[in-house]
């Protein structure tokens, strides 16, 4: 991809804008999506932390959903994260062959960090934060589990969606947003829409 990726950060709630600023720093033109039109010329899309009952109920006003399921069915990657991953399972978006529980470290345990090593990912393992993460309790054939904690899996893709149970955005190791933006670099390789080229807007 010879410009620079458009991406997308989910902007109904939660902590969308350090994602925004992770992504600017690593080059991507970032627009914030509230309405199914901020979806057109998108490259990929983050959903972020922070409540998935209230990002459902802003989806569903905003009328997202099918825009978001023909985002996906374009072969535009979706990078969920925490609630995001949420959005992503079986019963909320439907997109992600996966099913989430919310919570699932439990409601009193706020938050902790954990080091994950990631297959294939160099510079060593990822000090994840964890915020009252939720974790995948059931995952279809064609789901690859990256990291799990105790066993519970904590990181999975399938295909061109990438999900996470924790925080990437906070700190300052910014690998698991470089490897979306290569998902996004490769979706554009691949001919899943128009990519963007140096002088066209
Ligand atoms: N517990 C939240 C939920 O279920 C997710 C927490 C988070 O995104 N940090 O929506």
């Amino acid at each position: 991809m010879s410009a620079a990726p458009v991406v997308g950060v989910l902007a109904l709630q939660g902590g969308f804008a350090a994602h925004a600023s992770m992504l600017r720093a690593l080059g991507a033109e970032v627009r914030e999506v509230r309405t199914p039109a901020d979806l057109d010329g998108l490259d990929g899309l983050v959903m972020p932390g922070g409540e998935s009952t209230t990002m459902t109920l802003g989806i569903e006003r905003e009328g997202l959903g099918a825009p978001l399921r023909a985002f996906h069915a374009a072969g535009r990657p979706i990078f969920g994260t925490c609630a995001g991953l949420i959005l992503l399972d079986r019963d909320h978006l439907g997109l992600m062959d996966i099913a989430a529980a919310r919570n699932a470290f439990g409601r009193q345990l706020h938050s902790f960090e954990q080091d994950l090593r990631f297959p294939d990912m160099e510079g060593g393992p990822v000090r994840a934060v964890f915020i009252r993460a939720p974790w995948i309790t059931d995952a279809g054939p064609g789901v690859e589990i990256l990291a799990a904690v105790d066993g519970h899996p904590v990181a999975a893709r399938e295909g061109t969606l990438l999900a996470i149970s924790f925080h990437p955005e906070l700190g300052d190791d910014d690998r698991l947003h470089r490897a979306f933006l290569e998902l996004v670099a490769q979706a554009c390789d691949d001919g899943a829409r128009i990519c963007p080229s140096p002088g066209t807007a």
